[in-house]
């Protein structure tokens, strides 16, 4: 996250105040860290306003039940009491900040309809003096660690719900009117920026979101990547050299494996959320299993692996996302080989025709999973693998395998047993919503 404790804002000399106000909430906009704007703010305020005595700050949490009131005071005129900005370190905490310096005015707020009224009005700037409104100054005051002629208040509405709000004095009765807009700019300013948890949780969110988003996306690119590593290694092997037909099969695969990250990448820009639609063609779905497992077999993580593959005998044309769906198979047949370590295990690719669908099963004789362990490992984002086995993965392949499956009016059906190993069916139904999904041989 962006810190602009130490930040260096060049402040033109030659800008009228008003506008150096501007340039100081340009130079800030990006900030999130409330103490390091803070800290900026005060600074440059007090080259703007030098005869301010206090910079108070009233924060407040999101059902208004807890106010403290961070009083911070000009570095040029040090007031007793008040937080003199070089405190306010980038790990300052502001809690125990306002303990020793502020006060706690939960109770003051309660008893003070007026000002809870004044301070639970969102986006206003209330400006309270002396002759203004007696009372009501005198109440805001006594928060206050010095006498202020004129205090304002500006408050905001938080993303969470409730009610921020930051309150500034000035030495200075502010009754010029030219003054006003500049005022109200600084607790736009501070009151944008200062003190936002909310804020700072949900950029915390953002990044979470797009670290998933890259996660995924490595996800993706491995595959092929990981297959054309295998082709060229055996490639490199000085028997294949001899074989002219075996030669030609490997760099096919390759070429395929090439133009299959191509289109991944291109599918990067159409991820598969709630519009996204199948773009169905015919393809032999018992070629496309047949290549995978041949393409599988050259990894380096299935070396000690055997396969059985069953009822691709046939040609089986069906009418689906063939990308797609070959990511499907790519996504299971992997996580079969990567889920059962060690010597001699089998993996069993399967398919058939059954009631009107297609099922593409793979089955392991790996880790296996608890119940609990697949409830939530289908769910999405989630591994559910031991770290120590040191199995690589991103926990998304799943997730994208049952979309895709659903938007073919299809399913993804699983079941695992600890120690014994998994089987994960991708189940295609002979007809779409809209379009038949299969076509038997033959039919055109
Ligand atoms: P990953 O990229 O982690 O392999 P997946 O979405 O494909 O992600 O799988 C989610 C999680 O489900 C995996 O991290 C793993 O914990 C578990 N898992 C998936 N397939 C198997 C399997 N065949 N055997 C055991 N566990 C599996």
């Amino acid at each position: 996250m962006q810190s602009c404790y130490d930040r260096p804002i060049k402040m033109p000399d030659t800008l009228p105040n008003n506008e150096k106000v501007l340039h100081l909430v340009h130079d800030l906009g990006d900030c999130t860290d409330s103490r390091g704007v803070l800290r900026a703010a005060t600074e440059r305020f007090a080259d703007l306003f030098g005869d301010y005595a206090v910079f108070g700050f009233l924060m407040s949490d999101s059902h208004l039940e807890h106010w403290m009131v961070l009083p911070l005071q000009n570095p040029r005129r040090p007031v007793f009491g008040a937080v003199d900005p070089d405190e306010l370190t980038e790990k300052t905490d502001s809690d125990s900040l306002a303990q020793i310096h502020g006060r706690d005015v939960t109770a003051f707020l309660a008893s003070n309809h007026k000002l809870r009224s004044v301070v639970e009005e969102p986006e206003i700037v209330f400006v309270a003096s002396q002759d203004d409104d007696e009372e009501l100054y005198a109440d805001v005051q006594s928060i206050l660690p010095v006498p202020v002629p004129t205090v304002l208040v500006g408050t905001w509405r938080r993303p969470s719900g409730g009610i921020g709000a930051i309150l500034l004095g000035f030495t200075k009765q502010i009754d010029a009117e030219p003054m006003m807009p500049l005022f109200k700019m600084a607790v736009k300013l501070t009151s944008r920026l200062a003190f936002y948890p909310a804020f700072s949780s949900f950029i915390e969110k953002l990044e979470k979101v797009s670290h998933s988003l890259r996660r995924n996306l490595v996800h993706d690119l491995k595959t092929p990547a990981t297959v054309i590593q295998g082709y060229a290694e055996t490639l490199m092997m000085p028997e294949v050299g001899e074989d002219p037909a075996l030669r030609q099969e490997l760099l096919q695969g390759i070429r395929e494996q090439a133009e299959r990250l191509l289109e991944d990448l291109r599918d990067i820009l159409h991820p598969l959320d709630a519009h996204w639609k199948p773009q169905k063609e015919a393809f032999d779905l018992a070629l496309l299993l047949q290549k995978a497992v041949t393409s599988e077999k050259h990894t380096t993580r299935a070396a000690d692996h055997e396969f059985r593959l069953l009822g691709v005998e046939g040609e089986l044309m069906v009418s689906a996302d063939k990308r797609k769906i070959r990511r499907v198979i790519e996504n299971l047949l992997s996580n079969a080989v990567k889920y059962s370590p060690g010597q001699n295990k089998t993996v069993t690719v399967s398919l058939e025709l059954a009631n009107d669908e297609a099922r593409i099963t793979f089955k392991d004789e790996g880790i296996g999973m608890t119940p609990d362990q697949l409830d939530k490992a289908l769910s999405g984002g989630v591994r559910v693998v031991d770290a120590t086995l040191g199995i690589e993965g991103s926990g998304f392949g799943l997730d994208s395998c049952r979309r895709i499956l659903d938007a073919h009016g299809g399913k993804l059906d699983a079941s695992s047993s600890p120690g014994l190993g998994s089987r994960f069916t991708a189940v295609l139904p002979l007809s779409g919503d809209d379009e038949p999904n299969l076509r038997w041989p033959g039919s055109g």
